[in-house]
């Protein structure tokens, strides 16, 4: 859960439903403009395709998706990173069959590792996935592909074909969306994704990314590298990203990329660049992984050292910490609760709440949680799966407050005491060692001899580091030789 970054105006309660309500409304607005648009030439393949969205359209959807993610998650802090994928997105783009989209390209201060592409130019790369590459040649097939996704219209047309099935959803009701919302999260799906590829949208996104890298100069040999780093992520049970989240399997789409090298002539392959250790230069001392200074699990128990709280689930509960909100689920799945931001007090908040369609209140009142100014609403919501029961405590706390949100399906009823025991566990986090842990940071590590990987493994894999995270991060093997005077990266934990 990231620091309150709410806007004057907003309601976070209603927000984190309303996030997939709008989407759903705008996507049966398309519906009504379908006739204005029809069929359009595809950029990439000139062939004529099926469109029911029109530029204008497509570029809005992006920006406002686009613009949803820079709030949740925030941008890298590092500014030459974001300069560098900055500017090389928009070398790329420039000379891309789509120049005259208003592209943006942003580094996300996020863990997984992931790339991603929103409809009308609006790019995105990932902390995590930084912290993974080697070179500012792999970070270009990755830029470049993301690209690919825009130029080839892929999540244009993919929008086109899932409209039927979400038209059909506009009626349901807030509640049904928030809990399939975080049901994917807490299953483990990739739920957390906006858009996902087909095979072939992928492969085609692989030969584009190749073809815009070398365009400018990049050294096209290092993009199997990127496929070989996914490949060992995946098998590592690593959050899905983008890249791996469809079916081409990494491994294969190595072999293909290193085929796109084998079909160009040699000659193609003078004077490229690959600037392996200017880009790891400019990865020393960043964030490795999840940032337990924006909330982290200990059990059940969530604590949040810059917000200072701290917060119990109940013993069994499944849970999870986003950037909008802190998720549980109950082992059943038929209850639930989630914590996040609030705008104004929480009588108003409280109010706000209470006044949607769809609710009706059972008891309300202010009802102070450990010492703290605190709403209690408790209520029964419309669904399409039947009426749920629900609590909503909202709490004054720091300068900010906070909404707990308990639901519970009609099997799970007796689950409430349970509920309201974990919503009025919210209290002051006091433990010094609590606030102030550090998270892990990547160091760059000149090597004063020669070594295998598995020797630089038994040097640097300390503090709860693996080797597995070091060969990772270095796409490196137990058996590769390091030369003397190779820059590698090790994880220093916080
Ligand atoms: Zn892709």
């Amino acid at each position: 859960m990231r620091q309150h970054k709410l806007e004057q105006g907003e309601e976070a309660v209603g927000r984190l439903n309303r996030e997939h309500w709008s989407r759903r409304v705008t996507v049966a607005g398309l519906a009504i403009v379908a006739a204005l648009a029809g069929c359009a030439t595809n950029p990439v393949t000139g062939r004529r395709e099926l469109s029911l969205i029109s530029e204008a359209q497509e570029i809005q959807m992006g920006k406002q998706a686009a613009q949803g993610d820079l709030q949740r998650l925030g941008e890298l802090p590092s500014q030459p990173l974001r300069d560098l994928v900055r500017t090389m997105g928009l070398r790329m783009a420039a000379q891309s069959e789509r120049p005259q989209l208003p592209w943006e390209f942003h580094v996300l201060d996020d863990a997984a590792v992931n790339a991603f592409a929103y409809p009308g130019g609006f790019i995105f790369v990932t902390r995590g996935l930084l912290t993974h590459l080697n070179s500012e040649a792999e970070l270009a097939e990755v830029v470049g592909h993301e690209i690919g996704h825009v130029t080839a219209k892929h999540s244009v047309v993919q929008m086109s074909q899932a409209q039927a099935a979400q038209i059909g959803l506009v009626g349901a009701s807030i509640f049904s969306s928030t809990v399939a919302k975080y049901s994917d999260v807490l299953g483990g799906g990739a739920g957390l994704l906006f858009l996902k590829f087909g095979r072939d949208d992928e492969l085609q996104a692989d030969d584009l990314g190749f073809r815009y890298s070398l365009a400018q100069g990049y050294d096209v040999r290092e993009a199997p590298k990127v496929f070989t780093m996914l490949g060992r992520l995946s098998g590592g049970g690593g959050r899905v990203p983008e890249w791996q989240s469809t079916h081409p399997d990494p491994g294969n789409r190595a072999q293909l990329a290193q085929r796109r090298v084998a079909s160009k002539p040699d000659s193609t392959f003078r004077s490229l660049r690959i600037n392996r250790d200017g880009f790891l230069r400019l990865l020393d001392g960043m964030v490795y992984g999840e940032n337990p200074r924006q909330g982290y699990f200990r059990g059940t128990r969530f604590l949040h050292p810059d917000g200072k709280f701290q917060l119990d689930f109940p013993t069994g509960w499944q849970v999870a910490n986003l950037p909008d909100a802190v998720v549980g689920m109950s082992p059943d799945k038929g209850a639930q609760l989630q914590l996040s931001y609030a705008q104004g007090t929480p009588a108003q908040a409280a109010q706000a709440f209470a006044s949607q369609q769809g609710i009706t209140v059972r008891q309300r009142g202010s009802a102070p949680v450990n010492g703290l100014p605190a709403e209690q609403v408790v209520f029964d919501a419309q669904t399409q799966q039947g009426v749920v029961q629900g609590q909503l405590v909202t709490v004054a706390y720091g300068g900010t407050t906070y909404a707990l949100l308990g639901i519970m399906a009609p099997a799970a009823a007796a689950r409430a005491p349970e509920v309201d025991a974990a919503s009025r566990s919210f209290r002051a986090l006091t433990d010094p060692a609590a606030l102030n842990v550090q998270p892990a940071r990547l160091q760059l590590v000149t090597l004063d001899q020669a070594m295998t990987g598995a020797q630089f493994a038994q040097r640097h894999a300390t503090g709860g580091v693996t080797a597995e995270t070091l060969y990772l991060i270095n796409n490196i093997d137990a058996t590769t030789a390091l030369p003397k005077g190779m820059v590698l990266k090790r994880v220093v934990s916080g």
